[in-house]
């Protein structure tokens, strides 16, 4: 069976222990791509996740567009949250499992904006390249997903970077939108849209390639933990239940033991 490995970015919202306490009930494995300024706000329900299993992840301190900030403050978004996630685990008195790392709108800081097969200027591969280092040495790293077969994956080289990639959005985040994106204006539409044979996304390069439940490679799914989609969380998680799939963990990807 299809294997999906949940990952949540723009944590901790508002109703962030509510999620957690939803997804432990399902006993469904999730890593939260943590803004570092808000685990400053909720810290103890941070470190409340960690005790419940959950992996807690970088996602930059205040979620800019990394291609509109300097290298200086590319540096200083993900140091700083680094350090932020290092406390939290100390506090928790759990062993950090990961160094795991995604960039806001999946913007890599290369003036591609996501868009991984759009043409793109000279000079932008090589800001890439300084903005991976930083990561790299810091110790991040993107784990290697055998069972995540998209061949675009491979094309555009996402497997080469440090940082974490997706292959499927569930764009809830879509209803938030003043001019809703691809007629996702309720979240009717949004779960519509999962059942759809071969539902594209925002990144341009979909490449023919059949995706999501016609694919049978294993997922990378894409959640938010948005305020204006605090309501439709557990209807969308139930939803995923139902789907013929099952979601896994990401203890083979650790440094802990299961
Ligand atoms: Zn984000």
């Amino acid at each position: 069976m299809k294997k999906v490995y949940l990952t949540i970015d723009d944590s901790p919202g508002t109703q962030f222990t509510q999620k957690v306490n939803l997804l432990a009930k399902h006993n469904i494995p999730a890593v939260f791509f943590c803004i570092g300024e808000l685990i400053e706000k909720y810290p103890a329900a941070v470190v409340d996740s960690i005790h419940k299993g959950f992996i807690i992840a970088n996602h930059s301190y205040t979620h800019p567009a990394f291609s509109k900030i300097s290298l200086e403050q590319a540096k200083e978004e993900i140091y700083k949250t680094d350090q932020i996630i290092e406390g939290i685990y100390q506090t928790a008195g759990v062993k950090r499992p990961a160094k795991w790392f995604r960039f806001p709108y999946g913007d890599k800081g290369d003036f591609r904006n996501g868009k991984v097969f759009s043409i793109f200027k000279q000079g932008s591969r090589k800001r890439g390249a300084t903005i991976q280092k930083m990561l790299r040495e810091l110790g991040y790293e993107q784990p290697a997903m055998d069972g995540v077969t998209y061949r675009y994956m491979q094309k555009a080289k996402l497997w080469d970077d440090a940082d974490w990639a997706w292959t499927f959005d569930i764009m809830e985040w879509a209803v938030e939108m003043e001019k809703p994106v691809q007629g996702l204006y309720n979240l009717d539409k949004v779960l519509q849209r999962l059942k759809t044979k071969n539902p594209r996304d925002c990144r341009g390069f979909l490449m023919g390639e059949n995706r999501w439940l016609s694919s049978p490679s294993d997922e990378i799914l894409l959640l938010h933990d948005h305020e204006a989609t605090n309501e439709d969380f557990a209807t969308i998680i139930n939803y995923l239940r139902t789907l013929p799939f099952s979601f896994v963990s990401f203890d083979q990807f650790t440094q802990t033991e299961a």
